[in-house]
């Protein structure tokens, strides 16, 4: 099974790249970065976890076709997403040689892409760089379009830029390796892609939530082919979020500040689900979307097993001043990108903070 997806982009310099997804793609994508890299020293960024899986099978591949490839690795997780070890980073591409010609390979989940991605925007002004996604989540939504970037102390990814890469390369095979709690995560972007945008694949969701569960590899291969087309699509309109893009930010208003607001302790897919949950609560309460449609919403979230229950927020005024960070006009509304019905989403919807605070005091 392989599919290629050429993203067309008019703002970056007329620029396109090819995503390819296609299972065992991992073993070919030395050969197909050996035959096509003219450039000097490539490098490959990865996690600590994702090193001990897959990143020899790379390396050594690079070597056998005679490309001159190094590894460099950070440990696991959300809290390598920040500034110092993108300075480590640097240093050491520095240290050995990095050319503006050099090509950055980021192998990984979202941490990876996001922070190797940012760094091959910022070293020597800016290198290539290819995404080789190994999350679900990654898969599906944060290796396309370009955005990259690490946390700071007054929120999540709020230091950044749009870097597009050369190319992506998805092989849902790496997946059967990935935790259940990881897999979880990339489900919770499915559903936002498909209740935002695509109802026949929310209903392609709602029929296959055993199977696609149990990691049915046909079904999961389909799946993420159909979420990267969909999100393509949005990017290609929109690269920079002027507009449609937006979009896309379905359940993240709340879901970023329940993450804030619990100091980031649990996963990015539970949140979003939450906040997938709680925002078509609202849009139901505006009389937006029907209570059929959210109670698919929920449904679906549940046939999942993710949760929709909203947590108990410690501190309160901190849910609430990163709501205010999220927004973008007035001081006592909150902007939000809320469903109309399942598979359309309209944007900038202004709901007042005093509703907020209400319907979120409430445990549901
Ligand atoms: P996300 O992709 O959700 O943004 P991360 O990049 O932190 O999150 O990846 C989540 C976790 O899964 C990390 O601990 C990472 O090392 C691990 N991981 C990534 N890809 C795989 C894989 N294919 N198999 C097993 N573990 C993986
Ligand atoms: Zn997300």
């Amino acid at each position: 099974m392989s599919q290629h997806i050429l993203v067309r982009l008019r703002n970056s310099r007329g620029r396109s790249y090819p995503i390819t997804i296609q299972t065992g793609l991992l073993r070919q994508v030395s050969k197909i970065i050996a035959r096509g890299w003219r450039g000097s020293d490539v490098f490959i960024i990865t996690d600590a976890n994702v090193r001990r899986l897959y990143a020899r099978l790379l390396l050594q591949g690079l070597s056998a076709h005679k490309v001159n490839a190094r590894l460099l690795y950070f440990s696991a997780g959300e809290k390598s997403k920040n500034a110092r070890v993108v300075s480590a980073l640097h240093t050491q591409l520095l240290n050995q040689g990095i050319r503006r010609d050099s090509l950055i390979i980021a192998l990984g989940g979202g941490v990876v892409g996001d922070v190797a991605g940012f760094v091959a925007a910022t070293v020597l002004r800016g290198v290539e760089y290819v995404q080789v996604p190994t999350t679900l989540l990654a898969q599906v939504d944060s290796s396309v379009g370009g955005k990259v970037g690490i946390d700071h102390q007054l929120g999540k990814n709020l230091i950044g830029a749009f870097h597009q890469p050369a190319a992506v390369f998805i092989d849902p095979n790496v997946l059967r390796t990935l935790p259940t709690a990881e897999f979880k995560n990339g489900l919770a972007e499915i559903v936002k892609i498909a209740a935002a945008l695509d109802r026949k694949l929310f209903e392609k969701l709602e029929r296959n939530a055993a199977r696609i569960t149990r990691g049915s590899s046909r079904l999961l291969y389909s799946l993420i082919a159909e979420s990267v087309r969909l999100k393509v699509a949005v990017v290609e309109k929109d690269e920079f979020e002027s507009g449609i893009r937006k979009t896309l930010n379905l359940g993240h208003t709340i879901g970023h500040a329940i993450e804030a607001a619990s100091d980031y302790g649990g996963k990015h897919g539970e949140a979003v689900a939450i906040g997938l949950a709680a925002e078509a609560k609202i849009a139901v309460e505006l009389g937006l979307l029907t209570e059929d449609d959210y109670s698919s919403v929920l449904s679906l979230l549940h046939a999942f097993q993710l949760p929709t229950k909203f947590p108990h927020i410690k501190s309160r005024s901190k849910f609430l001043t990163a709501l205010s960070a999220d927004k973008k006009s007035e001081v006592d509304t909150t902007r939000f990108v809320l469903l109309k019905r399942i598979g359309h989403s309209v944007i900038g919807v202004d709901v007042p903070t005093p509703f907020l605070s209400e319907l979120t005091g409430r445990s549901r």
